[in-house]
Order: C-alpha cells, then structure tokens, then sequence
C-alpha cells in the first residue's frame, strides 16, 4: 500500500483505493476516457463502468480521506511508499496542497 499522484487530475491517492493498481485495466470500460488509460489515476478518474458494463466504485472520489491535489507532474512514490516532491525530496505534501483554484471538470 503506497501513495501516488494521479496522473489525470494530480491529487494524492493510495494504490488500495484506486482502480489503477488494483485491477488490470483491460477489465474496464474506458469509453469517453481513453485518454486516461494505461495512466496512475485516482478513483475519481477512474472508469464508472466495466468492460461488461456493470458498474465499478470509481469515478467518484472515495471520501476516504480529503482530496488534496497537487501541482502535476511533481511527486513520485519513494521506497517508504510516501509521495516525495521530486525537487527537494520533501514528503510534507501539504506545503505544495493547491487550495482552491482548482476546479474538477464537471460531466456534460
Ligand atoms: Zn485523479
């Protein structure tokens, strides 16, 4: 069990809540979302659906801890499992939290 940035949306996550390590993606359905396939992604921006349609637990954020998200691109998991700033090798990620500002992409 570790923590990651989501590669989609770039919040912190936690590979026992998120669709990316625990199934194969081939299981899921990612119509509309291709895009994400193949990535680290949170279980907000992970697929709604299966491959055989039935739906999955994701796609929305699990609410098992606050979302935090995070500037993109800029932490990496260390050995310990922690999610380390890749600059300055800091694992207080709340220093780099952005609050606010930004804004989830709403569904059309
Ligand atoms: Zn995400």
């Amino acid at each position: 069990m570790s923590l990651y940035q989501c590669e989609v949306c770039g919040c912190l996550e936690n590979t026992a809540l998120a669709p990316s390590m625990v199934f194969t993606h081939k299981w899921f359905d990612w119509t509309g979302i291709e895009e994400r396939k193949g990535k680290k992604v949170c279980s907000a921006c992970g697929p709604s659906k299966y491959s055989d349609g039935s739906p999955t637990e994701y796609g929305v954020w699990h609410g098992r801890f606050d979302r935090k998200f995070l500037p993109m691109g800029m932490f990496k998991t260390n050995k310990e499992g922690n999610l380390e700033h890749i600059e300055t090798g800091s694992t207080d990620i709340c220093q780099y939290e952005i609050k606010d500002g930004v804004s989830e992409k709403q569904p059309e």
